[in-house]
């Protein structure tokens, strides 16, 4: 018998991404998964309902969620939406559920085994089911596309009969992986680039993307790859150092984060105080409170001629390719578990134990068949 997998309809407002593509069905199916689709799933990425039954998929019923063994979602789906999800079913998505308590607890009141993914050990093995990774990749690119369109400006320098442009400084704040893609795309657009981490390895990742490492004198490597909170005395020096030299600069691109906690304020409103009129902030981390003070959430403002813009959820707005890189990160996830039309759980395998939540229990049976 083959295994029940549903691919839900996105309901969270301005979400146009999709779980499963065609590419992806087609693997579920050949996995051994009746794969069912809930209609118009696709059409903000681009897939018709058609090019999913092309690819093997059936259209889901109303009675689909009840029956699915495997659930598959971009966003966590809302409290009742889990109410109608059968006891025991597996769902595999971004799904933060401690950042809600009533979505933690529909969660364990269903015995729903959940995977988010946001989650995930992120080690090499895993590489291939980051969707941290891809999704972040999607938000630097088109936070610099908004930064293009928002400044009164040119990007590139230019040479023309009224005379030569300079091109537009553009400093991009946290050189992770959205940072990063962040600098590629300012620098395609011909602008001079500067980047800037407390993790002193971005020196050389900037550098090879033709940008210019900022170094503000701290350096706060941290755990798994990932940066530490700094101290008081650390972010004070950071903080002196880049009000000087953000006086000169045109574009601000934020992507700073620390996992687990709010968004580190770097740019304070005094530093946007002496920052030119004319010039731009695109806040990244406007999702988790922003990396400038002046950042409101969802919203572009003027403050003092300059504009401070923190849109939400970048990704989808690419959501055609943001889909394309989920639902592959999705389905070599669920491929851990499907297997010749049955589920089974390897908890010795971390990436599926690291990744369910909650936690399997500390001594598993090696192999837990559904
Ligand atoms: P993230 O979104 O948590 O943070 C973005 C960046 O902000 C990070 O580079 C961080 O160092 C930086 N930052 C934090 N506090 C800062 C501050 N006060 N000032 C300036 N910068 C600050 O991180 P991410 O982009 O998801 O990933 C970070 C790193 O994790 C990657 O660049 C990579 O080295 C590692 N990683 C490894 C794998 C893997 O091996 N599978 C996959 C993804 C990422």
């Amino acid at each position: 018998m083959a295994v029940e997998v549903l691919v839900l309809k996105e309901t969270a407002a301005g979400e146009r991404r999709v779980a499963a593509t065609p590419e992806t069905v087609r693997k579920l199916v050949a996995a051994g998964a009746t794969v069912r689709v809930e209609p118009g799933a696709g059409l903000g990425a681009g897939v018709t309902d058609q090019a999913y039954a092309e690819a093997g998929a059936v259209l889901a019923a109303g009675e689909a969620r009840a029956a699915a063994e495997v659930v598959l979602c971009v966003q966590p789906p809302p409290a009742g939406a889990l109410g109608a999800l059968r006891e025991g079913a597996v769902l595999v998505g971004m799904l933060h559920p401690q950042a809600d308590e009533a979505r933690a607890a529909a969660l364990q009141a269903r015995g729903i085994r959940s995977f988010p993914l946001e989650r995930l050990p992120r080690t090499t093995r895993a590489q291939a089911m980051d969707v941290l990774s891809s999704q972040a990749g999607m938000a630097g690119y088109k936070a610099v596309l908004i930064a293009a369109q928002l400044a009164p400006r040119f990007f590139p320098m230019l040479t023309t009969a009224a005379g030569t442009i300079r091109p537009s400084r553009v400093l991009i704040v946290g050189a992770g992986v959205a940072g990063l893609q962040a600098i590629a795309t300012a620098r395609r657009l011909g602008a001079q680039v500067e980047g800037f981490d407390v993790r002193p390895e971005t020196r050389e990742q900037i550098e090879s993307l033709g940008g210019k490492f900022l170094d503000l004198g701290v350096s706060a490597a941290g755990e798994g790859g990932y940066a530490r909170a700094l101290t008081d005395e650390e972010r004070a020096e950071q903080q002196r150092r880049l009000a000087e030299h953000v006086r000169n600069i045109d574009v601000i691109v934020c992507t700073a984060a620390v996992p687990g906690r709010p968004a580190p304020k770097i740019i304070s409103a005094a530093m946007v105080d002496g920052m030119k009129p004319g010039s731009v902030i695109v806040d990244l981390a406007a999702e988790t409170g922003g990396n400038c003070e002046l950042t409101v959430r969802g919203e572009t403002i003027d403050h003092q001629g300059v504009t401070v813009a923190g849109p939400l959820n970048l990704a989808s707005m690419g959501a055609v390719h943001a889909s394309e890189m989920y639902a592959r990160n999705v389905y070599n996830f669920v491929a851990l578990f499907l297997k010749d039309g049955a589920l089974s759980f390897d908890w010795n395998d971390e990436l599926l134990a690291k990744t369910a939540w909650p936690e399997p229990p500390a001594t598993p049976a090696a192999v837990d068949a559904a």
